[in-house]
Parts: structure tokens; sequence; C-alpha cells
């Protein structure tokens, strides 16, 4: 038997769930749009990376940066499905943008548009972990114990996916691609940066339907696997970390100065 107070709530609680419902569809209805660069813009019509799925699961969502565009959504549940398919750990996703982009107050340049995502490269079993794990040993340079084939297995997915444009590992790392892929044709979507040891950065594509999304120039051409891996990996200058950089303030586009003004306050 439902007592009566119980019952009169629900029904008064009628009008508001159906407003609250209304509200959480209303950025569905907003046409999804990357605008600007990657390191100098915004996004519309975001959608947040469910906490968990198939092959995946989101750290650190209280710091908000678990939103894309409709294509990163996509692309990082896919993986997430291929991931574990091929028996891997569940891929851990960290940052990737604010619900309408911008620049962060710390952190990233890029990540602003809703096509960039971090991954972990420590495995996703267990508890949670609040800190990534870094895969370089950078006194020896060289790779350490973490670094293995589920790592190199979970970054050769991410790579083959046509809507990547690159993906950022450390030199070391693209090193390891190389020797272990050969010349997959895939193997020029990674590219050697520093500050990429215990994460990879996969970038996508501007989408279509996204006419003021800024490209980034197409990687070169071939595996990346010889000369220009080799100058990376001659320059330790930047191997290790150079510490907090100041906050990153670039000239936005104009729409995106109108639509940051009028959202959540910086984060
Ligand atoms: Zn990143």
């Amino acid at each position: 038997m439902v007592p009566y107070g119980q019952n009169k709530v629900q029904t008064m609680m009628k009008p508001f769930l159906l407003l609250a419902l209304l509200a959480s569809a209303q950025p569905l209805l907003v046409q999804a749009e990357a605008i600007g660069g990657y390191a100098a813009g915004c996004q519309t019509g975001a959608q947040p990376l469910p906490q968990s799925g198939a092959g995946f699961r989101v750290v650190r969502a209280e710091r908000q940066r678990h939103y894309g565009q409709p294509q990163m959504i996509d692309y990082l549940q896919a993986l997430g499905q291929r991931t574990q398919q091929a028996g891997l750990a569940p891929m851990l996703v960290a940052d990737m943008a604010k619900q309408h982009g911008g620049p962060f107050a710390y952190g990233h340049r890029s990540h602003q548009t809703g096509l960039d995502a971090d991954i972990w490269l420590r495995s996703g079993h267990g508890p949670l972990p609040s800190r990534s794990q870094d895969m370089v040993n950078h006194r020896l340079y060289i790779l350490n114990r973490h670094f293995g084939d589920d790592q190199r297995q979970l970054i050769a997915l991410a790579a083959q996916d046509e809507r990547v444009s690159r993906i950022f590992v450390h030199p070391l790392i693209k090193q390891a691609m190389c020797r272990a892929y050969g010349d997959a044709p895939w193997l020029n979507r990674l590219r050697p940066w520093f500050g990429h040891s215990s994460h990879f950065h996969v970038r996508l594509h501007c989408p279509a339907g996204s006419p003021n999304c800024e490209p980034q120039a197409a990687v070169p051409a071939g595996t990346g696997c010889g000369r220009e891996l080799a100058s990376w990996i001659n320059d330790k200058s930047g191997a290790l970390s150079a510490g907090p950089r100041k906050p990153w303030r670039p000239a936005l586009p104009a729409a995106c100065n109108t639509l940051l003004a009028s959202k959540e306050p910086d984060s």
C-alpha cells in the first residue's frame, strides 16, 4: 500500500520531472559544431561520454572535462568495444573538453573543440585510479616495465580509425610501435611529442557539418619511423617535464567569445 503522502509527492513531482527531462534534452537540439582551432576554439552540441561502457571508464569525471563532439563520443565508444573484443582491460579516458569547449584554466592548450581526448596507458582494471602511470624511465630514457603488449595493442586500435587526424605519443612509444608494427599504414598518425609518456592524445579530423572548424595540416606521408623519429629520439631536451605552464589564453573566434561568456565559469 502506498501511503497517501508519498503518492501526493509523486504526483506533484511529475511536472517537474517533465521539465527536467526537457531541460536535459535541450543540448541535443543544438546543432553540434566544432568551432575554431584545436587550441583556440569552442564547441556547441557537445555530449558527455558516459562514465563507463563496454571497454572504457572515465577518470576524474568531477573535472567536467568529459564532453566532446558526437563523433568523438562515437569514436571512443567504438574503440572501447574493440578494446573489449581484443580482451584488453577497459581503457581509461581522461581529459576531453569542457561542455562548451574553450581553454582550460590549467593543463592543456588544445582540447578546446571537442575533438581531442587523452587516454591513460595504465591498466583500467581494479579501483578507478586518480593518477596516470608514466611508461618512461626518463633517466635511462627507455620504456619501463609498465609498457607492454596491452599498451601497444590499445594504441594500434586507436590509430586505425579513419576519423583520427593524429595521436600524440612519447617518442619512445612511437619507436616501440614502429618496431612492433613495421610499415602499417596508420603509423603516420602516431606523432612523437614530449609530455605523452603516461597517456596518448587522440585528435580527430574536423567533422562534416562543422564549417568553422580549422583543420590541422595533414600528417607527413610515410610511417614517420625513419629520420623524423630519430631526430626526436636524439633530442632529449624536452624529455623531462617542464613543470606547470601558464594558463593558455588564445584569441578565440568571435562566436566562441559570445558562447563562453554566457556559459559556465572556467574550470
Ligand atoms: Zn591531451
